[in-house]
């Protein structure tokens, strides 16, 4: 009754994990790593296994976590690449772009750059999650669309007027996989289902559906939800209401739903069924909302890679994952319906980067290169100090700060713990710990303070401005 009584625990009131698609960062929390080991995990630690490792499946499987994932990284690339391109002119290496602006022309490039960042980002919040999610675009305040358009359907739950976002959609899906896994595993629906303490943000999505659907339809609900990522990025920027809509998870997550309820025919059943009717059932329903069709977003991300020179450990793994599911479309919308696919997903696309209790932890062969993992975390810090703000020291003086001290790994670095590194520097000063380039090229010392040398030649001529701002226009 061990495991029994744990489920009874607040665990399932709790949020034991978390998931970042454009780091493809996991984080598992309040337990050992041991915990999470498939021989002797709980069925508590499995559930959160399961949820956050089916977060990182929404972004290898669907055009949108593709998208997600790509706008992010090719926003921040632009970012540090024409921030050298500024270096170059002579104006040397600034901290944050607002520093620029005393220069005309070096301020309005600076200008231009750190607008278009925020822009993507914003984009990208409407279609995922937004801290006021009923409002319109002239409301988000982005110069890329500036119409009324509502940016999330508001829909009627229980007699309530609720609005749904992206969030609620993949939080949605990754709940209920989570819970037909303990269903599985604790062979009851009682305690599996029981929604004491569960945050709405994760039944919302479910409880629409049921409303409109019925309950003897629960199992295609996650079938659904995969099916409003399913989004292509053509065009990259809407150019009418209904582009944006079927670019959005939360409309077309409203959408599908409304029109599988009123025709009985568009019925993917159960997970037995869905070998034989997922494929052409979705092409059915894209068809007739107007979406880009299942093959052509496969087709669409698949070619996006070819455009590349050399694809990062990461870009091969989303390349894969979106092969594999060309094939088999369907395990991706509920892989915990048949353990046995649930295994085999988890085997072949093992998340790259888990963080339990602040350290990096490795389950099995890594799919990412240890050093890519901390190249990236480093390049994203670098990215987001660009944009701002600069944080000071005790001192008043400005400092950078890593990727592990940016994105929150505590014991990501061993000179975190054996120099008790801050993960803050002082360009101008020595880096936290001396850098060095070994014979087996791995990098000695602090990785970050090293990645900033090389890019810029001598670190003191980085120039940190903490609170420059633009001028008001
Ligand atoms: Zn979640």
């Amino acid at each position: 009754m061990d495991e029994f009584s744990d489920i009874n625990q607040p665990w399932l009131e709790q949020i034991f994990g978390s998931f970042n698609a454009s780091r493809l960062d996991m984080r598992l929390f309040g337990r050992s790593p041991e915990s999470f080991h498939p021989d002797s995990a709980t069925v508590a630690a499995m559930a959160t296994y399961v949820h956050e490792h089916m977060h990182y499946f929404q972004t290898l499987f669907t055009g949108f976590g593709h998208i997600l994932w790509s706008s992010h990284r090719q926003s921040s690339g632009y970012s540090v690449r024409k921030w050298k391109e500024l270096a170059r002119t002579g104006l040397g290496y600034r901290f944050p772009f607002a520093a620029y602006s005393d220069d005309p022309a070096g301020g309005q490039v600076a200008w231009v750059v750190d607008n278009t960042a925020r822009d993507v980002s914003r984009i990208s919040a409407a279609r995922f999650n937004l801290p006021i999610p009923n409002c319109t675009f002239r409301e988000l305040k982005t110069r890329l669309i500036t119409t009324d358009w509502v940016i999330n359907p508001v829909v009627e739950i229980a007699g309530e007027k609720v609005c749904l976002q992206g969030k609620d959609i993949l939080e949605g899906q990754a709940h209920f996989v989570e819970r037909t896994l303990v269903e599985a595993l604790t062979s009851s629906g009682d305690i599996a289902w029981d929604r004491k303490g569960v945050p709405a943000q994760y039944t919302r999505a479910f409880d629409y559906f049921i409303e409109r659907c019925g309950l003897t339809r629960s199992a295609e609900f996650p079938v659904i939800c995969d099916l409003a990522q399913q989004t292509s990025w053509v065009p990259a920027l809407p150019a009418t209401e209904d582009d944006w809509r079927k670019s959005s998870p939360s409309w077309r997550f409203v959408q599908i739903t409304d029109l599988i309820a009123a025709d009985c025919n568009l019925s993917f059943g159960g997970p037995a069924d869905w070998p034989s009717r997922f494929i052409y059932l979705a092409s059915d329903i894209f068809k007739r909302l107007g979406y880009l069709s299942p093959e052509k977003v496969i087709e669409e991300r698949l070619s996006a890679f070819t455009r590349v020179p050399e694809l990062l450990d990461v870009e091969q793994v989303m390349k894969a994952a979106m092969e594999f599911r060309s094939e088999r479309p369907w395990m991706a919308a509920n892989p915990a319906a048949d353990l046995t696919w649930l295994e085999e997903l988890l085997e072949k696309f093992r998340a790259p980067s888990v963080v339990i209790d602040g350290a990096f932890v490795k389950f099995g062969e890594a799919p990412v290169n240890g050093s890519q993992i901390v190249f990236e975390l480093h390049f994203q810090a670098l990215a987001n100090q660009l944009i701002g703000p600069i944080k000071i020291d005790d001192d008043g003086n400005g400092v950078l700060q890593c990727g592990f001290g940016q994105f929150k790994v505590d014991r990501g670095c061993p000179y975190q713990i054996s120099h008790n590194c801050s993960t803050h520097f002082r360009p101008s000063g020595e880096p936290p710990v001396p850098t060095a380039r070994l014979d087996n090229d791995e990098v000695d010392g602090c990785s970050f303070a090293f990645g900033l040398q090389s890019i810029t030649g001598d670190l003191k001529k980085i120039q940190l401005v903490p609170g420059a701002r633009f001028p008001a226009i």
